[in-house]
This record gives structure tokens, sequence and C-alpha cells, in this order.
């Protein structure tokens, strides 16, 4: 197993085919854009499925939730698109899981294992429009709950500003 896969598998907790996926589609994206495991946003992953794969390019490509640089559009579609924000080039890559038809579990990850990235993978350059970078935004006070929520998910009903799930509350009680 290589580095990248065993970081992949920490963090995800167990060894599966998807994990080994992704980790590889993580390198291989970061190769062929000449970009290193993000530390901010300058690397990004538009994910088209929420599977396994999505742990091993949070571990790998340091593309992640809480950075913003993860965007999960589930299609349920194994296709991974790796964006360079300082190259301005964007990769596509799709794995076909018709490789894993009619074998066990064990079968599956030891042939992803060694499959090399040309061999799992449909990859091509791709232009797309880049997403907008995650902004920091400022808190406003629910004037329900008394706790603070970031301004762009606050509602306003009545004058009153409410967090989303005081809003939600509000205009359940209102139908009864
Ligand atoms: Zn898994
Ligand atoms: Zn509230």
């Amino acid at each position: 197993m290589d580095e990248t896969v065993r970081r992949a598998v920490e963090f995800h907790g167990h060894l599966c085919p998807f994990v080994v996926v992704g980790a590889k589609a993580a390198g291989y994206a970061m190769e062929k854009l000449g970009a290193g495991r993000a530390s901010d946003e300058e690397l990004f992953c538009i994910a088209e499925t929420a599977n396994c794969a999505v742990d091993a390019i949070q571990a790998v490509a340091g593309c992640t939730l809480g950075k913003g640089n993860l965007y999960i559009r589930d299609y349920g579609k194994n296709v991974f698109i790796f964006g360079s924000r300082k190259s301005g080039r964007a990769l596509r890559i799709y794995f076909n899981p018709d490789v894993f038809k009619g074998r066990s579990f064990e079968e599956r990850v030891e042939l992803a294992l060694s499959l090399s990235p040309e061999e799992a993978f449909k990859a091509e350059f791709v232009d797309i429009e880049f997403p907008e970078e995650a902004e920091v935004r400022g808190s406003v006070l629910c004037s329900a709950c008394g706790e603070y929520a970031m301004d762009t998910k606050v509602r306003e009903i009545n004058g009153r500003k409410l967090c989303l799930p005081c809003y939600f509350a509000t205009r359940e009680e209102g139908k009864n």
C-alpha cells in the first residue's frame, strides 16, 4: 500500500475499494495539475458522489468540507473534477465501476490497488467555471434562541431575525 492510500485508510477508518479509488484519483489529479496537498483553497474538488472515495480525497488532496474546497454534487457518479486555482486548469476523472463486477470485496480491493491511474480512469482536462472561493461571513443573533448564526443563513419574519431551525419551527407553528 502506498503512502496516499495509507493516509486515506487512516482517515476513512477501513480499507475498501472506493477509498483506494479516491486516493488514486486524488494522487493522479495532483500529479497532472502539478499541485500539492491543499493547505487552503488553491486546489478544489467537485465530487459527483458522496461515497467512500470522497473521504480519500479529503485526506490525500486536502480538499475538505470544512475548508470549503470540496463540493459535493451527488449525482451518484464516480466523477471527480479537480481544479487548480494557480494554473487555472481542471481535470475531470471518471471511474468506471464495471471492473468490479462479479468480484468479491477482497478482490475489488486487490484490483483497485493494482490498477494504474491510466487503467483505472478516464481523465481529461476540461473547461469549467471555477466555483467562488468560500468567504468569511458575519454572524447574526437569532431573536428566538439567542444563538449566533451565519448571516446568509438567517431569515427575517415579521421583523425578527431568526436562525433556520427557529424559522422552520415558527413556520410549523403557523400551520397549526
Ligand atoms: Zn469505505
Ligand atoms: Zn434560533
